[in-house]
């Protein structure tokens, strides 16, 4: 995957960090507490775009040449085609859930034995396909990976893929 298509998000910008994991890209997230220096070195040394509300950063990214966008107050929607528009990150719908939304991680498929004690009893009896997070441990199946507007930004999301 090319450096344009792995993104460092700031603390302002959770939600989008897991849409940009929904839609399998690459996604780290910088947590509220680290400092402008700390998120900038981070990625700078990881090869990743700065994505952030925050203009004195993006000036400071500019200044050391680490790749950084700006994303001002926007729909959710227009904020997504923003960071798409301007990475020219590449939509692939075959990697469309195929990340941990929680920490980024791929996913592993599992059987239902390997995560039974992890899954409610409705779940058990009415589905078969299983991930799980290698990482953090987290659990998924059909239909648990998205919430009403994160559902909307995949639909969104095909949709531009379709061209
Ligand atoms: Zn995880």
């Amino acid at each position: 995957m090319a450096a344009s298509q792995r993104f460092l998000c700031d603390g302002m910008l959770g939600s989008l960090t897991r849409w940009l994991r929904l839609l399998g890209f690459d996604a780290a997230y910088a947590g509220s507490t680290a400092s402008d220096e700390e998120v900038l070195a981070r990625a700078e040394r990881e090869g990743r775009l700065l994505v952030t509300a925050d203009l004195a950063l993006v000036q400071r990214c500019l200044k050391k040449q680490v790749p950084a966008l700006l994303l001002r107050p926007a729909t959710k929607e227009e904020q997504l085609l923003i960071l798409l528009t301007h990475s020219g990150a590449d939509l692939d719908p075959a990697r469309f859930l195929t990340r941990c939304t929680e920490c980024g991680a791929l996913l592993d498929k599992v059987g239902l034995a390997d995560v039974a004690d992890r899954v409610p009893d409705g779940v058990r009896t009415t589905h078969t396909d299983f991930w799980k997070c290698p990482d953090c441990a987290h659990v998924y199946w059909q239909g648990s990976h998205t919430t009403e507007i994160e559902a909307k930004i995949l639909d969104l999301a095909r949709a531009l893929a379709r061209g």
